[in-house]
């Protein structure tokens, strides 16, 4: 098992001209600006280390606290030979993903919560 083997992205993207470079950068800056895929959610107060704390509507003091800086990119999947577009769509279908996994994680623990606490609402 040699390292050679290892995919390395950071090497890849160190050979790409510099034109995609500064491609990549602003499609980067884009798809973190991008507005959340799920406006469904209510709004979260901010709290100190960046946590996003969702209160129960009801106002019954219950709360489901989420770290977005905890939700760390993941690999992008690419084909050997990717162009700046597969990169592009790699990059905000990735942003997709976890945007929606977030909203999901947030409205589960709010049904669940209603589930137990206000059934019938
Ligand atoms: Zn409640």
């Amino acid at each position: 098992m040699s390292n050679d083997d290892a995919f390395d992205l950071d090497a890849l993207v160190a050979r790409l001209p510099k034109q995609t470079m500064d491609d990549l950068a602003r499609m980067r800056r884009e798809a973190e600006q991008a507005p959340p895929v799920v406006t469904a959610l209510p709004m979260p107060n901010f709290m100190r280390g960046g946590i996003a704390r969702y209160r129960c509507l009801l106002d019954c003091g219950w709360f489901h606290d989420e770290n977005p800086g905890l939700d760390m990119p993941g690999p992008l999947l690419l084909p050997a030979d990717f162009t700046s577009e597969d990169l592009s769509t790699a990059i905000s279908g990735a942003a997709e993903v976890r945007g929606k996994a977030f909203a999901m994680r947030v409205e589960q623990a709010i049904a669940a919560h209603f589930a137990e606490a206000h059934p019938g609402r």
